[in-house]
């Protein structure tokens, strides 16, 4: 069990995932599980790369505010709250706007890691499922259903979600994703005709 302040921790990591631009003032989320059916989440409206402790929202997974400075919590709530209902050893739910990870998944489909940190964090390949309308049931019920066996999903025309044990887990591999999509994109520019013989799977 973390001793940290969930909400601090979600406020520190959501500022790190902006700079790192995997998210951005208005895209992306960050929960963690507070209890079997409780979560603390990201607001939505406030900026997310300037985000105070006092910002996040306690909710449960059937869309009841329980502690709220008067924030709305992420419109995204469903899709946070389908996983954590799907996944009970996940603690921690990041979902991002990569740009690299977003164009290369949408366009191909499933991206495949080339360094030994890709292969390790992402545990292989990473799908890319149908666009569904932003903050709907229809989308968190496929993104939960993806990462029944997966850790990691990308959305097609939208970004994609990383779980983990712990939240530094949940955006090391969402940086793992956005990181395997850029070396991909290299590999792709690359004038060997046999790049594809450099990716691990
Ligand atoms: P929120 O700001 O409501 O969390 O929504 C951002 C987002 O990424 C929607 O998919
Ligand atoms: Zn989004």
């Amino acid at each position: 069990m973390s001793l940290v302040d969930p909400r601090e921790e979600i406020a520190r990591v959501s500022k790190l995932l902006y700079l790192r631009r995997l998210i951005t003032a208005a895209g992306g989320n960050v929960s963690v599980r507070a209890s079997e059916d409780t979560f603390w989440i990201t607001p939505s409206g406030p900026h997310k790369g300037v985000l105070s402790p006092s910002d996040i929202v306690l909710m449960s997974t059937s869309g009841e505010v329980i502690e709220s400075t008067g924030r709305r919590p992420s419109s995204e709530w469903r899709m946070h709250a389908a996983v954590y209902k799907v996944r009970g050893d996940v603690r921690a739910i990041v979902h991002i706007h990569g740009p690299t990870s977003t164009t290369l998944g949408t366009l191909s489909g499933v991206l495949r890691p080339l360094s030994e940190e890709g292969l390790i964090y992402l545990g292989g390949a990473v799908r890319c499922i149908p666009w569904r309308r932003a903050g709907t049931w229809e989308l968190a019920e496929a993104v939960a259903d993806a990462l029944r066996g997966a850790d990691v999903v990308i959305i097609e025309r939208h970004g994609s979600v990383a779980l983990g044990p712990t939240l530094n887990i949940a955006a090391a591999r969402a940086e793992a994703l956005e990181e395997a999509a850029e070396l991909y994109a290299w590999a792709v520019g690359s004038p060997r005709r046999d790049w594809r013989s450099v990716l691990w799977l």
